[in-house]
């Protein structure tokens, strides 16, 4: 399965490798003078760098036309299990200002940050959310609730305005856009899982990336195929997923979702053996393709609202 045969630290070997070429590709291009020098956001555009896409979206709002985002994992792309390539490094040692998620959910970047001798403005986009926990780890999926998304866009918008203090009026003005957009986005999901009768509000999905929805939004964590946090060397044994067919049958869980991080196989099988439906595909850890149906934060809590209504719901 390709679940383990990503091995538990793949990212490290890439790091070394990633860190020497470049370096190479820094020498080839000369770097140190020409487009490097210049204010960021004055003479320029502010060179940002997100971790993920679901960043690299709230990075691009808040940023407008000053801001130019370069996103590492990108659509449907498994930021737990990344592997960097020189290409990223070199991102990263151009980039001003690196935004990341923080709370575990990129075990890859300090090295990456100080091979690469980045020198960017560091900014953790959930230093204002207060974290819950998956057993004793930190769980990174705070998106996932809209409040944190907020503070996640507040934190964007402090971060921008410390490199480029010319361009803090906008970027408090796009961030007050998105916030209110994000605030009555918040209600509408609220509104749309109340909507799903109460004892049917449970779910079961590839890894335990919807914590923080079930917290904010009542929906109940029944169990996750993957049974941890991350997506990294986590197999399930075939007892595991034995337990997990009855605790759906027991629980009585109408539809099992498969995420669009993770092939869907294991799931598939889980909701044939428990004899329930596999809904539609919901977006745990990244956006999707840019002319989809979750191309953008919003657009994705939107359309998992309608997969989970869809799918709980009557
Ligand atoms: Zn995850």
């Amino acid at each position: 399965m390709s679940r383990s045969a990503r091995g538990r630290r793949p990212w490290r070997s890439a790091i070394v490798l990633s860190a020497a070429l470049a370096i190479i590709a820094f020498a080839l291009a000369g770097c140190g003078g020409g487009d490097d020098s210049g204010a960021p956001g004055a003479e320029r555009p502010v060179r940002a760098l997100a971790t993920f896409s679901i960043l690299g979206d709230m990075v691009r709002l808040v940023g407008g036309d000053r801001v130019e985002v370069t996103t590492l994992v990108g659509a449907d792309g498994d930021a737990h299990v990344f592997e960097p390539s020189p290409r990223d490094g070199v991102a990263l040692a151009r980039a001003d200002v690196i935004v990341e998620n923080g709370l575990g959910f990129e075990p890859w970047l300090d090295e990456l940050v100080r091979s690469a001798g980045a020198r960017g403005e560091r900014v953790v986009a959930t230093a204002g959310v207060t974290p819950r926990r998956i057993g004793r780890e930190l769980d990174p999926h705070a998106w996932q609730d809209v409040r944190n998304a907020m503070a996640m866009t507040r934190a964007v918008r402090d971060g921008l305005a410390r490199v480029d203090p010319d361009g803090a009026a906008g970027y408090r003005s796009r961030a007050a856009g998105l916030l209110a957009e994000l605030r009555d986005l918040d209600r509408e999901v609220a509104a749309q899982i109340a909507a799903i009768p109460p004892e049917r509000r449970r779910l079961v999905t590839d890894h335990d990336a919807f914590g923080y929805l079930a917290d904010r939004y009542g929906l109940e964590v029944i169990g996750t195929v993957v049974g941890s946090g991350t997506t990294e060397g986590a197999e399930p044994s075939a007892g595991d997923l034995a337990r997990l067919v009855r605790r759906i049958r027991d629980a009585g869980v109408p539809t099992v979702f498969a995420e669009n991080i993770i092939n869907p196989a294991t799931t598939r099988e889980v909701a044939r053996a428990a004899g329930v439906r596999l809904g539609e595909r919901l977006y745990s850890d990244a956006l999707g393709a840019a002319d989809g149906p979750a191309g953008t934060y919003i657009d994705m809590m939107r359309h998992n609202v309608r997969v989970l209504r869809e799918g709980l719901g009557r």
